[in-house]
């Protein structure tokens, strides 16, 4: 039988330089698509503009350049996909799935608070907004629940309508929202298998809700453990700005290794790139990547 064609992908948002938690999605992704014979394509997430620093994405490409990371095509950047965000939208509001909404923030403010620290939607708008009030932004009306077998995390389960609510798709700035770009990107690049890191699990119930309203495969997921710091917080990209950039790169790539369960062994400690590249690609493992660390991650050592 023809094998499954295995298309994976990177997607940094430029906010930052990369740091250690993007430099083990990074791998991750890269070695299960080689490791399938997949192709491995890149994308700069810079659909949330207010939030990107200037000449990040170009920081992030030269850093991926060094570790020797081999892409397949041109990235893909966010920012100049908005034709194909709006068609998406016009396809769900054609089919009566979503809706224009007046609320604001602070109308919202009493909502109980969703698991990823939004509020949860009332439905305030669902039949049109009130008479006389503005539409702001568009929401996906949801219903029921969604379930997906993660490759790391297990079985998960996501009530959208009791634990989410409908959710914007177009913001009230006027910028297209991460979950429907990311969708309609995964689709239009023919992405198969999604491996990223865990703080990206609560998004993938409406990214999957998204497919299925408009007509889209379903992808396969694999959410990588969260590097965190000595206290178990999660690494922001301001907390180890300079991280990746200062480390020798083999160094850097050895600890992500080792983050991701793979055991490099220790004759690896003097290798160049290019030997634990092969190493890695020989060895690669998902199912010996663990599903969280424990405090402090071992792959950390070195870092600071
Ligand atoms: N742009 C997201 C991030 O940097 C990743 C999105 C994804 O992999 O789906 O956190």
């Amino acid at each position: 039988p023809p094998v499954q064609p295995y298309v994976g992908r990177f997607a940094p948002s430029p906010t930052g330089p990369l740091h250690f938690g993007s430099l083990v999605a990074a791998t991750g992704s890269y070695l299960d698509a080689r490791h399938h014979g997949g192709r491995w394509l890149l994308r700069i997430e810079d659909v949330d503009a207010p939030r990107c620093i200037p000449g990040a994405a170009e920081g992030i490409l030269r850093t991926l350049e060094r570790f020797g990371f081999e892409w397949d095509g041109e990235p893909v950047w966010q920012s100049r996909r908005t034709t194909a965000y709006a068609d998406a939208l016009e396809r769900l509001k054609a089919g009566g799935h979503a809706y224009a909404c007046a609320c604001t923030r602070r109308e919202l403010a009493e909502a109980p608070l969703a698991r990823d620290g939004s509020r949860i939607y009332p439905g305030t708008c669902r039949n049109g907004p009130p008479p006389g009030r503005l539409a702001r932004a568009w929401r996906v009306r949801v219903a029921g629940s969604i379930a997906f077998d993660d490759a790391v995390q297990g079985a998960q389960e996501e009530d959208l309508e009791r634990e989410l609510g409908d959710f914007v798709v177009l913001r009230a700035d006027g910028l297209f929202a991460y979950q429907l770009a990311v969708v309609v990107d995964d689709a239009d690049a023919g992405v198969t298998h999604v491996v990223r890191g865990a703080d990206l699990l609560d998004s993938t119930g409406r990214q999957r809700y998204l497919q299925r309203l408009l007509g889209m495969a379903e992808l396969h997921y694999a959410h990588l453990p969260l590097a965190t710091n000595a206290a178990g917080e999660k690494l922001s990209k301001q907390t180890l700005a300079s991280a990746i950039d200062e480390q020798p790169a083999a160094a850097a790539l050895l600890a992500a290794l080792a983050f991701l369960g793979q055991n490099p062994p220790s004759q690896l400690a003097g290798a160049t790139l290019a030997e634990i590249w092969q190493w890695a690609r020989a060895h690669w493992s998902l199912a010996r990547v663990p599903r969280r660390h424990a405090i402090p991650a071992p792959g950390l050592q070195g870092f600071p």
